[in-house]
């Protein structure tokens, strides 16, 4: 299927990711079409993503300002309304009970009509373990938020009960039923990709670097596309699974 953007006009759409440029590379076309289309984007970074880099010079908490700085570049590009960061430590995030309560909290808070998220389904040695607990937590807090006997203090503090009805997994492992053509949105998705700086140092060599500034020259979109699509086919199609709220927990 493809999404219908224009639905999501005056609604929100809420994005769970581990880390900043988690969502940016996964889903940065289907966030930019949303936001074109009205939607309020909101995302929720579960890590302070301090663990990040392969520079000794830099200390934690420089790498964390810098991180939240290239979010918020990244937002502007995207129109990204606003990022929430969660601040746990990076690598060690547990889809516990703690995390799942303040998924919950945000999700009767903010009562989105689409969720994004990771994949959890993928094999535990094939995945980012911080990927796999932010999607198990989402996914187990949106099947608790409409239960009003969970976290109950919420409720008592004045937040209705709410369930999103539709979260779409991206990082699919199998079975993708959603497509989101990049297209149109190829810039704006690379030069989001581009603000996270110090995540795409680490991420590329030198050659890669040089022939990703080499395709950033090349004057047609589609040329370059189809050119950064063989080594990052995000650049080409963002591909996800749709996990409606009655597909959860039986
Ligand atoms: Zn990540």
């Amino acid at each position: 299927m493809f999404i219908n953007y224009k639905k999501y006009s005056g609604k929100t759409v809420l994005v769970v990711t581990a880390h900043t440029d988690d969502a940016d590379y996964n889903c940065g076309a289907a966030v930019a079409r949303l936001s074109d289309a009205g939607a309020r984007v909101v995302y929720v970074v579960c890590t302070k993503g301090e663990k990040g880099t392969m520079d000794r010079a830099l200390s934690a908490d420089e790498l964390v300002r810098t991180r939240r700085d290239e979010q918020d570049a990244a937002n502007r590009i995207l129109g990204v309304s606003e990022t929430i960061h969660f601040d746990y430590p990076d690598g060690e995030l547990k889809a516990d009970f703690e995390l799942q309560g303040r998924l919950t909290a945000l999700i009767r808070e903010l009562r989105p009509e689409l969720m994004l998220a990771f994949d959890p389904e993928w094999p535990e040695h094939r995945q980012h373990p911080d990927h796999r607990a932010c999607a198990v937590a989402a996914i187990r807090a949106n099947s608790f938020s409409p239960l009003f006997q969970y976290f109950p203090e919420q409720v008592a503090g004045g937040a209705e009960p709410f369930q999103c009805p539709l979260i779409l997994l991206f990082d699919v492992f199998r079975n993708p039923d959603t497509f989101v053509p990049v297209g149109s949105m190829f810039r704006r998705k690379c030069d989001a990709m581009l603000a996270h700086e110090s995540q795409i140092a680490h991420l590329l060599n030198d050659d890669r670097k040089k022939m990703l500034e080499t395709f950033m020259k090349i004057p047609f979109d589609a040329a370059k596309q189809l050119l950064i699509g063989a080594f990052a086919p995000a650049f080409i199609v963002e591909i996800f699974r749709a996990l409606r709220a009655g597909d959860t927990l039986r």
